[in-house]
């Protein structure tokens, strides 16, 4: 937790832009932005309430280079800040290692050598990768496989793995997918919390010849305790 982090979370104070290793302070919520204006908010906070204008604010997150979300019902909760740095999943926001900004959260693709291949979509700011997803699209059989879901120890519990199933999910749109969660339960429990896929992996053709071999280990591991 943050200030028990032995990392040490506010080394190098101030505002902290050269500071290696950034802690992400605000949690952060996948929120693709839609074409239609400036104004359109979401519904519900990420806590769950519902929001009228007025009791919902968007400011700029200077530190992270988007756009971060204030609920007032959330602010004057006694555990709650309140506040959430949206992350755009969609496709048009991810980008490629030249399109790297060096203080700014982005999410960036690192796309397979083959065809169905196995790709990563990494959350960085900058050199700093806070977590990644690991999968494979079949583009001819339109399957998609997320094979590994990893967020750094001290990154955790900030809305990582969450932004990066989005991100996952937003390049395979109508695909089917599966998953192959890690033996722990524990990540399992995540996985299905974050609403990844709920099928056991079944990789076509395609990504068996792009050298996919899995073997399920949990036929059903949304199911498990
Ligand atoms: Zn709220
Ligand atoms: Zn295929």
């Amino acid at each position: 937790m943050t200030s028990a982090d032995p990392a040490g979370r506010r080394d190098g104070a101030g505002a902290g832009a050269a500071r290696a290793g950034r802690y992400l302070d605000v949690p952060l919520w996948p929120w693709a932005r839609p074409p239609d204006g400036p104004q359109h908010l979401p519904r519900r906070c990420p806590a769950g309430h519902q929001l009228e204008p007025g009791q919902l604010q968007e400011t700029p997150n200077q530190d992270y280079g988007v756009r971060e979300l204030v609920c007032r019902h959330c602010e004057t909760q006694p555990d709650g800040s309140g506040r959430w740095a949206l992350v755009d999943p969609s496709v048009d926001a991810q980008v490629t290692e030249d399109r790297v900004q060096p203080r700014r959260l982005q999410l960036v693709v690192i796309p397979p050598t083959i065809r169905a291949g196995v790709g990563l979509i990494q959350l960085r700011w900058g050199t700093t990768i806070y977590g990644q997803v690991e999968l494979s699209l079949c583009p001819i059989d339109r399957c998609g496989l997320l094979l590994d879901l990893h967020v750094e120890v001290r990154h955790r519990r900030r809305g990582v793995g969450r932004v990066l199933a989005h991100a996952a999910a937003a390049r395979g749109t109508g695909f089917a997918w599966s998953a192959n969660p890690p033996e722990d339960p524990g990540a399992a429990a995540f996985w299905a919390k974050i609403a990844t896929p709920r099928a056991p992996a079944s990789p076509c053709s395609h990504q068996e010849a792009a050298g996919l071999r899995i073997e399920p280990r949990w036929p059903r591991w949304w199911e498990k305790p």
